[in-house]
């Protein structure tokens, strides 16, 4: 069941580790299939290089496994909430890469300060705290999400990052680990120069362009 999809999950969970967007059995990240409303999810507290694709689990909207002998990541209501809310996104992934982590426990919004925070949106927005794995955290963060960024700093936790494949969403959550790590610096020497809304807006037009150049070359 859902094979192409269990692959991927195992693919981009490999590349979390080598791209140094987490450690040891840290993040998780799933691909939802629209057609059949089911969510492959990576499975709870395995190490990524560990996992073949039969381990991957398979659940639905209604939040019951399907397929898959593994318990699901701890955070799966936060995958679901995401793909009943947003139907542009079809893939999440969570990460606790340390740039953006860091900036999470300050409780701040990442203001825009280089262009490639256009993978999240004019700025990379915060959701409230709320304790890991619970519904409410799921809630804090589709709220910070809204019908449009494609990240969020989840505050004293770490990042999520959204998209209509895991190769997007793969992608904004590395690049804005690389916008958290330059925040990082510029803060410690002073107050990075932001780029104004009108820049903004239109390094959005151009974002929107790429992605629908990208996802045309996936379909
Ligand atoms: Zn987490």
């Amino acid at each position: 069941m859902l094979e192409t999809e269990r692959r991927k999950v195992v693919r981009y969970g490999r590349l979390l580790l080598e791209r140094n967007l987490t450690t040891g059995t840290g993040g998780n990240l799933s691909v939802f299939n629209r057609e059949k409303e089911l969510m492959v999810i990576s499975p709870s507290a395995r190490d990524y290089q560990e996992i073949e694709p039969e381990d991957t689990v398979v659940m639905n909207l209604e939040e019951e496994v399907i397929a898959g002998s593994s318990r699901p990541s701890s955070e799966y209501q936060l995958h679901l909430l995401v793909y009943r809310e947003r139907s542009d996104v079809s893939a999440v992934v969570h990460t606790h890469s340390v740039n953006a982590t860091a900036v999470s426990c300050l409780n701040k919004e990442i203001p825009p300060l280089h262009y490639l925070i256009g993978f999240a949106g004019d700025k990379l927005p915060r959701a409230e705290y709320a304790l890991f794995g619970t519904r409410e955290l799921a809630e804090n963060a589709v709220n910070a999400l809204g019908s449009s960024y494609n990240a969020v700093l989840l505050d004293n936790h770490g990042l999520l990052a959204v998209g209509s494949s895991l190769q997007q969403a793969f992608q904004a959550a590395e690049m804005i680990e690389y916008v958290a790590e330059l925040y990082v610096k510029c803060r410690s020497m002073g107050k990075p120069a932001l780029l104004s809304e009108a820049q903004m807006k239109k390094v959005g037009e151009k974002f929107e362009a790429y992605r629908q150049g990208s996802s045309r070359k996936e379909n």
